[in-house]
């Protein structure tokens, strides 16, 4: 089977095979897991951040991020269909206790005068609006990366506001790919990031958050109390660290190509359309213009040639590229696309 239904598919490559093999372990707890230490300095480093800790999970990550930035009773601001707001089990509200105020922006980004009407007065009234979260790039809009303008004057309104801002940034190097800019430009200002180690750059687990070192300080605290302190870490650490190497997060641009070789090649067929200018990084996604197909009946098809791929619609479905995905799949997803309607 060739999975496109995620990214978070991709096994580690030998050279994260051996850096795990060979790794020496020590109880991360105790801050003794040379390897921990050795990835959480790696990515206070390459973030230009004073500090970060290793988590097993994304969810882990931004619910850290929650617990540390807020206060029970406080309101946080984000995108309406952000992976916080959707798709993190309402662990916000459940356990961070934080009301949220949601803002449609189609970009993967509300507009800084949204976000500005959003904030509350300092009123006994209302919630204390205590954090900005945003989504770089966006997942629900198919990874989308938001105008870096829309981003800076959202985090000059916050530092004018004396709110934080936190990334989520899952796929925040596909974003940097994409814009062909360090990660340091394009944060830079905000007040914490979670990085996904296990989605494109290929470790099997975990993800790292970013911040300063008394948030990061916090952030341990709330990491053990959630469950997150792991012990012997240091073979997934060791694969971590070899994740965010250069080489290794320069190689997101081979699944960009693929992902437009595949938007391309896909659009130029008669019954089907992809809007060229939203695939940023490694989505794809395709409405179907025949009415009398769905989505469902070609991903029956689709999975008759063992490959998988996500409804996103009626007649939608969405590719997400990995490493795991090759040119020749994408030649032959191409082919059994053109194939379908004769
Ligand atoms: C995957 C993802 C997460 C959560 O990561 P997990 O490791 O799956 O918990 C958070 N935010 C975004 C945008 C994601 O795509």
């Amino acid at each position: 089977m060739i999975d496109l239904r995620r990214d978070t598919i991709t096994l580690p490559d030998a050279q994260m095979k051996e850096a795990a093999f060979d790794a020496v372990l020590g109880d991360s707890v105790y801050g003794e897991d040379p390897n921990q230490v050795a990835l959480e300095e790696l990515a206070a480093d390459i973030t230009g951040m004073d500090s970060a800790i290793y988590l097993p999970s994304g969810t882990m990550g931004n619910l850290v991020a929650l617990l540390a930035h807020t206060n029970q009773g406080d309101e946080i601001i984000l995108e309406m269909n952000a992976h916080i707001r959707t798709s993190e089990t309402g662990g916000a509200g459940c356990v961070a206790g934080v009301m949220m105020h949601p803002i449609h922006g189609s970009d993967g980004i509300p507009h800084s005068s949204q976000v500005k009407a959003a904030i509350r007065p300092d009123d006994v009234h209302y919630p204390r609006t205590s954090l900005i979260c945003l989504e770089i790039p966006h997942y629900r809009y198919g990874g989308i990366v938001p105008p870096v303008s829309q981003v800076e004057s959202i985090v000059s309104l916050a530092k004018n506001e004396s709110i934080p801002v936190h990334i989520d940034g899952a796929r925040i190097f596909n974003a940097c790919t994409y814009l062909g800019l360090d990660i340091k430009q394009l944060i830079d200002g905000v007040d914490s990031i979670m990085i996904s180690l296990s989605k494109g750059l290929g470790a099997p687990v975990g993800s790292v958050l970013c911040g300063s070192v008394s948030f990061i300080d916090k952030a341990k605290r709330y990491r053990k109390m959630l469950g997150g302190g792991m012990r012997q870490t240091g073979w997934l650490c060791a694969c971590g660290i070899v994740a965010l190497s250069h080489d290794n997060i320069l190689k997101l641009s081979i699944d960009h190509e693929l992902a437009r070789k595949l938007a391309v090649g896909l659009n130029k067929l008669r019954e089907f359309s992809v809007d060229l200018t939203l695939v940023h990084t490694n989505f794809v996604i395709v409405d179907c213009l025949e009415p009398n197909t769905t989505a469902v009946k070609i991903l029956e098809i689709l999975r008759s040639n063992e490959i998988l791929a996500t409804q996103a619609g009626e007649r939608r479905i969405r590719f997400v590229i990995s490493r795991e995905v090759s040119s020749e799949n994408i030649e032959d997803i191409l082919f059994i696309f053109s194939r379908l309607f004769e």
